[in-house]
């Protein structure tokens, strides 16, 4: 099974990836994650992607093609992969097309502008592992500390309020318009995302046919 999750930015896209991936058994692919790790490891790929990152404008494309091919390629994802936060542009969605990624459901997270902004200021994410948090909403298990690995969890650079509007203004301009593409294929999925987590999962579950 091969998932894509759409959304704005703050919509729940990594939270649910999380959830989903223990429920399907595959793994997420997040290329936001897998950015901040090149960038906390100093690599090539971090150094072209932060300054984009950090004034909440995409990454360009061929970059994130670049390593969105080396990951889906690797065994773990021979059974199927979540895509978290990547295809963001109509020129991503086509070049995986174009490589033969097949694709089976694409989950849109439905979500109002104005709910994004306390979601926000309210992120905490791990250090280590990337899992999203929330000090009111999904609060870490032990203050601090990241429920999964046990690393510090942190605000992130780019989830000021300047920020979050320029990125929410870029998903409305360049990503928004993936749901008419994949609507015309017959793949896209719409669920409510301004709902209890849990509620979200069982209703992506439903839509993709997983409901265990
Ligand atoms: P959020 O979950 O809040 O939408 P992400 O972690 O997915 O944020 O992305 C953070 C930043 O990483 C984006 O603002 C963008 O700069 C970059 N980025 C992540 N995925 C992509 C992508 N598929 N294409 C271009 N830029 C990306
Ligand atoms: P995205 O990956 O789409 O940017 P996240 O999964 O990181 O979004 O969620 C953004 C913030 O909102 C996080 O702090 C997360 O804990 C919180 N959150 C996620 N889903 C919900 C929900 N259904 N209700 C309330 N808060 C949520
Ligand atoms: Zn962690």
């Amino acid at each position: 099974m091969n998932l894509i999750l759409l959304g704005a930015p703050g919509a729940g896209k990594g939270t649910q990836a999380e959830l989903l991936i223990e429920k399907l058994g595959i793994p997420s692919i997040s290329t936001g994650n897998m950015l901040r790790e090149a960038i906390a490891n100093g690599t090539e790929t971090g150094l072209k992607a932060k300054s984009y990152m950090d004034n909440g404008l995409l990454v360009p494309d061929e970059v994130i093609l670049g390593i969105v091919a080396e990951r889906v390629a690797q065994p773990d994802c021979s059974r199927g992969f979540i895509l978290d936060g990547v295809p963001r542009t109509l020129a991503q969605a086509e070049a995986l097309e174009a490589k033969g990624v097949r694709i089976d459901h694409v989950v849109s997270i439905e979500i109002d502008d104005s709910v994004i902004e306390g979601r926000m200021t309210g992120r905490r994410v791990c250090t280590k592992c990337g899992a999203s948090y929330h000090i009111v909403a999904n609060p870490t298990k032990i203050e601090g500390k990241c429920d999964l690995c046990g690393s510090d969890v942190a605000i992130r650079k780019d989830d000021t309020p300047e920020t979050v509007q320029k990125r929410l203004a870029v998903y409305h301009a360049q990503t928004e318009v993936l749901k008419d593409f994949y609507a015309a294929r017959g793949l896209l999925r719409l669920v409510e995302g301004n709902q209890a987590i849990a509620k979200i999962t069982d209703e992506i579950l439903e839509k993709i046919g997983a409901r265990v």
